[in-house]
């Protein structure tokens, strides 16, 4: 296999391998995720043209993609039983799931929603804690407005304000 590795700027200070992220699942089941770039295990399964018959076939117990997908997925009308939980995956080109979002995918898929921060290589930036009290920052957000009050779900770390675009020009 040729491997070709990019230099940026002439300084080679390390070389990242070309491995795909993995998924931090918030429960261990069978997943599907409908956004590519994600390692494959016997569980976790990458399906990046989204929802399909062959995912369907797969039966996944979590469902992973963006909030657009999981959208259009809650009105299909071959909408999937889902019996563990929604995972939603926001990049910074997302809308942000609001509450009416939420609401509706636990009124129509009758399972909890976890929310996921990632960068453009699906490395996790922050991510929503069992308590669904916010989303606690795993590595970065140095751009964001963070709270740093003691969540319930007793994670020390800080968690990300909403609208962090918005605070950030209101600083301005
Ligand atoms: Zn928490």
């Amino acid at each position: 296999m040729q491997v070709r590795i990019r230099i940026p700027r002439g300084v080679a200070r390390f070389v990242r391998p070309r491995i795909q992220a993995q998924f931090q699942s918030p429960l261990e089941a069978r997943t599907a995720i409908l956004v590519r770039g994600f390692a494959q295990t016997r569980r976790v399964r990458v399906f990046p043209e989204g929802w399909s018959e062959r995912v369907a076939r797969f039966d996944p117990e979590i469902v992973a993609a963006r909030i657009v997908q999981l959208r259009k997925l809650a009105s299909s009308k071959s909408r999937p039983e889902i019996s563990h939980a929604l995972v939603v995956l926001r990049y910074d080109t997302d809308p942000t799931p609001t509450q009416e979002d939420r609401d509706r995918l636990w009124r129509i898929f009758g399972v909890p929603v976890f929310e996921q921060y990632l960068n453009d290589r699906n490395e996790v930036l922050a991510m929503e804690c069992d308590a669904h009290a916010g989303l606690h920052v795993v590595q970065g957000c140095l751009d964001h407005v963070l709270d740093a009050t003691l969540c319930c779900c007793g994670n020390p770390a800080a968690r990300l304000q909403l609208r962090p675009v918005l605070a950030r020009f209101a600083v301005a």
